[in-house]
């Protein structure tokens, strides 16, 4: 039987082998993290209907992660700076469109699912030795030095995979947006008019090619990203220091870019607790392809980094977990389910780019909050 290489225990990679082991297959998942829980996986994700939804029932987790559900709403404000709703969007939790899971307890139901000593953690893929097996099986080197032969090698490793570059030369680059990621722990107990503003799901205020992005999250917190349209490593450039600076300069810096802006939208800055982080967004080029190559595959990040903005990557990437799994399977030669299993993940991942390309486009503009409220009624917009 082939052996399948897995590198990443990412939300793709653990469907991949979940559906994998279901119909009997070999897998060992090498993920280069100390444990399941030694980095923080947080946030809310909202699982759509066709990936997401599909990928976990098609795993066979349906019910465990109906089990899973926050019971959060999945409706969306979106304001201009001036806190006037402009679209206010009242969602049924009951027809499941997009439920909302944590992202870690999601990532624990699928670990929990594979069967014991799957993931070898603790290795960090360092190398691949492409056909350095006489049967034309590929070598894996780690950063522990020991070495793992493969007849199939997915890179599920995210962004940066180091998988990538035996199937195409493409890099991320950077999509022009930064985020500056703070929260509101309990929000609804000590910040209640911050919880009632962004309302039972999530707020878009937006305006001036900057946005105030809020999102309940599962745990109370109401997670926050304060948006920036601007050059790579620019948020500087524009007065905003945040390097070694105290938490509450971080707030005051935070919150003076927005001003002008709604009281009660500068609030949600200044309700924020102590600690940042600064994420640049990338992504790879929309409808990115490259040559089916024996026995080597990537999916989510890895092949279709896009930014958050359709809310699509963890989806596309449990999606394509499982549909490379039953390719593999259904086909007794694995280079044909590459193949096969690449021509639909480009198309999909195509389209899901372009549309986070956009929304990214429309959210953080000068007029965002017009030109988003207008995209949620599906009025065309102007160019
Ligand atoms: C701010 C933000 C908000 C988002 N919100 C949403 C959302 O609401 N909905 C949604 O669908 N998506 C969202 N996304 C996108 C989503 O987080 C990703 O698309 C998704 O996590 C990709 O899953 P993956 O399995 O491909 O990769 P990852 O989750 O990145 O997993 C890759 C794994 O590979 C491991 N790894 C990396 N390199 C190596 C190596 N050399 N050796 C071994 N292991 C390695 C990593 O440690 C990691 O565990 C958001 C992204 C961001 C940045």
């Amino acid at each position: 039987m082939q052996t399948i290489a897995v590198v990443g225990a990412g939300l793709g990679g653990l469907v991949l082998a979940r559906t994998l082991q279901q119909h009997g297959r070999e897998v060992v998942v090498f993920e280069r993290d100390a444990s399941r829980g030694a980095r923080k996986q947080g946030g809310l994700l909202d699982m759509h209907q066709e990936s997401g939804q599909w990928a976990l029932a098609t795993a066979g987790l349906r019910d465990e992660f109906r089990k899973l559900i926050v019971p959060q709403g999945e409706d969306t404000r979106v304001m201009n700076k001036h806190g006037s709703l402009l679209w206010d969007e009242i969602s049924d939790p009951a027809a499941m469109h997009r439920p909302e899971v944590e992202r870690q307890a999601l990532r624990d139901l699928l670990i929990d699912a594979l069967k014991p000593d799957t993931i070898r953690w603790d290795s960090r893929l360092t190398g691949i030795e492409p056909g350095a097996i006489p049967q034309g099986g590929h070598l894996l080197r780690f950063a522990d030095g020991t070495a793992f032969s493969a007849d199939v090698v997915v890179g599920a490793d995210g962004a940066n995979s180091g998988v990538r570059p035996l199937l195409t030369d493409a890099r991320p680059a950077y999509t022009g947006v930064s985020f500056v990621e703070i929260g509101i722990a309990d929000a609804a107990r000590r910040h209640p008019a911050c919880a009632a503003l962004v309302g039972s799901g999530s707020l878009f205020a937006l305006d001036d090619n900057m946005g105030i992005l809020a999102k309940h999250g599962g745990d109370g917190c109401i997670r926050i990203y304060a948006a920036f349209r601007v050059p790579l490593g620019g948020l500087s450039g524009r007065g905003l220091h945040l390097d070694g600076v105290s938490p509450s300069a971080a707030r005051q810096a935070i919150a003076q870019q927005f001003a002008g802006w709604a009281p009660e939208l500068i609030a949600l800055i200044m309700a924020s607790d102590d600690g940042h982080h600064v994420r640049p967004l990338d992504a790879l080029p929309v409808g990115l392809r490259w040559p089916s190559r024996p026995g080597l595959t990537l999916l989510g990040d890895a092949a279709h980094l896009m930014s958050p903005f359709a809310g699509a990557g963890a989806n596309m990437a449990m999606q394509d977990g499982v549909e490379l799994a039953l390719a593999l399977v259904r086909e007794s030669d694995a280079d044909a389910a590459i193949a096969g299993y690449e021509r639909e993940m480009f198309i999909r991942a195509e389209q899901a780019a372009r549309q986070s390309a956009q929304g990214l486009d429309i959210c953080i503009a000068e007029n965002g909050a017009e030109r988003t409220a207008q995209m949620f009624r599906g009025f065309p917009l102007a160019a």
